[in-house]
């Protein structure tokens, strides 16, 4: 971990009960909101110093347009199967009581998790994929077209 930029920095990241946290793998620091989420801070709340930059970009591909594109030809489907048609078959499935969830890597930049809720519906999430030795993974039918 950084060293935290000044005393009041250190102490709030140490506090539980001030919303603030710290990844030191990334090198970000992070309001965290009642809402359940965060957002990110570039400057220290206590002393004005800009933080050191968010190693995030280094760790995940920079998701290729033409890749997103295909992804989002795929919202509106709503069936698992005809998924499984077009993409090949997931790298991973994880099934809880909530839902299932697949996950497909026939990308090299992106992933694409597809969440089957209670509901039935799919919802479709693209998350850049990591570039520490994930590899691509799939039959690649969207690469070919
Ligand atoms: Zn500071």
């Amino acid at each position: 971990m950084e060293s935290p930029c000044c005393r009041g920095l250190g102490r709030a990241i140490e506090n539980p009960t001030i919303p603030l946290d710290y990844d030191g793998a990334l090198f970000e620091y992070r309001l965290l909101l009642t809402t359940g989420g965060h957002a990110f801070i570039s400057f220290c709340p206590f002393c004005g110093t800009e933080f050191p930059a968010s190693r995030r970009a280094l760790l995940h591909f920079e998701p290729a347009e033409g890749e997103i594109a295909q992804i989002e030809s795929l919202v509106g489907i709503n069936d698992i199967d005809e998924l499984r048609k077009r993409l090949g078959e997931p790298v991973e499935v994880v099934a809880t009581e909530q839902m299932e969830q697949f996950r497909f890597a026939n990308w090299r930049t992106v992933e694409l998790i597809v969440q089957r809720q209670a509901d039935a519906k799919l919802r479709f999430i693209a998350v850049p994929k990591m570039r520490d030795g994930q590899t691509c993974e799939g039959d690649g039918k969207l690469d070919e077209t």
